[in-house]
């Protein structure tokens, strides 16, 4: 059965209703030479998909597309609404809805957002609402476009992938990354805007972790 989606519903269709609203958060920013933008939106909302399927009265909200990737900036086709507005539009979020929408999960799949959906979380808390928040982790994953976010998306969308144009771009580890990134972006230790190798990335790759995204969501919302 196909998840039920917020946008196809009625406000009447909703009376009555306790659900688990899943919201899918993702990004628009530049995923290297061959991935397209929406990458960590596509996979937030597959995620999404993946859940519903297992967990009975979910339902999907529309996805955020634009999230905080300001470390993303000087490469084209980059937009961010940075932490703050994220933040609130976050917390608006949960302010607005009503009991139909009992429970809020965020399915998160970009790691930049992560500033703000902590300081969502907090606000909420201090209102007495919450906001629950899963985020995509995938051990021994590598950090950006990468051959982690190539698999999945050679799993979920083959078609957007430009894989004779996938080429490794810094391959420290992200932890000794970060400093040099926090300070002058992604653009100062990546020319071609890739962080790890997306070289072996394969669709049998992906679908296993793929799996493991959603048996990880499922099993973090699920324990509640
Ligand atoms: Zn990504």
């Amino acid at each position: 059965m196909a998840p039920r989606q917020l946008g196809d519903e009625t406000s009447p269709s909703l009376r009555g209703d306790r659900c688990t609203l899943l919201v899918p958060l993702g990004a628009t920013e530049q995923h290297g030479p061959h991935l397209p933008l929406d990458t960590d939106t596509r996979i937030a909302v597959a995620v999404a998909e993946g859940v519903a399927a297992r967990i009975d009265d979910t339902i999907i909200a529309p996805p955020i597309a634009i999230g905080a990737s300001g470390e993303h900036q000087g490469f084209a086709g980059t937009l961010s609404v940075g932490t703050r507005v994220l933040t609130d539009m976050l917390v608006e979020i949960v302010r607005t809805a009503g009991p139909e929408l009992a429970r809020i999960v965020v399915l998160n799949g970009h790691g930049g957002n992560a500033y703000a959906l902590r300081a969502a979380v907090d606000v909420c808390a201090a209102e007495g609402r919450s906001l629950e928040v899963w985020s995509i982790r995938l051990p021994g994953a590598d950090a950006h476009a990468g051959r982690t976010e190539t698999s999945l998306l050679l799993h979920l969308a083959p078609e957007a992938v430009a894989i004779d144009r996938a080429v490794a771009g810094n391959t420290d580890p992200l932890d000794e990354l970060l400093p040099k990134i926090m300070d002058g972006g992604v653009r100062e230790v990546s020319d071609n805007g890739v962080l790890g190798d997306p070289t072996g990335a394969s669709a049998a790759e992906g679908a296993r972790l793929f799996a493991a995204l959603v048996d990880d969501a499922v099993a973090q919302i699920s324990a509640r």
